[in-house]
């Protein structure tokens, strides 16, 4: 009975834009102080699946249950939209810096303007985060002065100061120069150590191994396998993990 405590369950999503079903059914299942890894081939909608988890894409059908409770995306007022996601942090590939801030402007932003913190407690805080992702020394440089990794370091800090209780990260080092890449991964293992629930939409299947607890195949909308890390890339069942997995080691 001593069964973990659940995130977020998320079973039968379906999501389409216009006639293209993009989700048609899909099952997530993310339990408190676990990594979980989302993978599949490219247009299968992982970005979907993750948007759908903070309401940044309202499904049409299935259910998303948060920390036990039952979203009803369908009828929320956007006031409870937006409580929703503060539990969520979301870090993209493209970084999504606001990019006429600085570093520090950019981590205190959701914090002063959607938490209601103040400015100075903010500021404090943000030089905090970006110590700690390894930008201590870069508070005041603009997005454009930063290389890829400062700059998603930035936007890890930033999703961090929200204090999220689930982190949301989409191909986050996809778009980084392949020395960038294991820095940002070490500091995602890191943030992984000291507790924090995390989904990794990623390619790096030895990045997913080393950080994930549980993972996810999802192939054409739906989940076709799930189980830990070393069941799904060692003994794939079915015919389409099989084929992902190869095709992904010998890229
Ligand atoms: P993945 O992240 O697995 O590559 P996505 O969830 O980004 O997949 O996309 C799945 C499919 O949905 C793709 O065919 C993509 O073009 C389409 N899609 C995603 N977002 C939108 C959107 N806002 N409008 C129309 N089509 C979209
Ligand atoms: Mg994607």
């Amino acid at each position: 009975m001593s069964e973990k405590t659940r995130e977020i369950e998320v079973k039968g999503l379906h999501k389409k834009f216009g006639l293209l079903k993009v989700l048609k059914g899909a099952d997530l299942d993310v339990k408190t102080g676990e990594v979980v890894a989302l993978i599949g081939p490219s247009g299968s909608g992982k970005s979907t699946l993750l948007r759908c988890l903070n309401l940044l894409e309202i499904p049409e059908k299935g259910k998303i249950i948060w920390r036990g409770k039952q979203v009803d995306y369908k009828s929320m007022k956007p006031s409870q939209m937006a409580a929703h996601r503060t539990n969520m942090g979301m870090v993209f590939q493209h970084f999504h810096l606001f990019p006429h801030m600085t570093a520090l402007e950019n981590v205190i932003e959701g914090p002063v303007q959607v938490l209601g913190m103040p400015v100075d407690e903010a500021k404090r805080e943000a030089r905090e985060f970006l110590d700690s992702v390894g930008l201590g020394d870069k508070f005041d440089a603009w997005p454009a002065q930063l290389s890829g990794g400062q700059k998603q370091r930035v936007a890890i800090a930033r999703a961090l100061a929200m204090n999220p209780k689930v982190l949301l990260l989409d191909e986050v080092t996809s778009a980084l120069d392949v020395e960038m890449i294991s820095g940002i991964n070490d500091l995602l293992v890191d943030i992984a150590e000291n507790g924090m629930t995390m989904v990794v939409v990623t390619h790096d299947l030895g990045f997913a191994r080393r950080v994930a607890d549980a993972m996810f195949f999802l192939d054409d909308g739906i989940i076709i396998e799930s189980g830990t890390p070393e069941q799904l890339l060692e003994n794939p069942q079915s015919a389409r993990l099989q084929e992902f997995v190869s095709a992904v080691l010998r890229a």
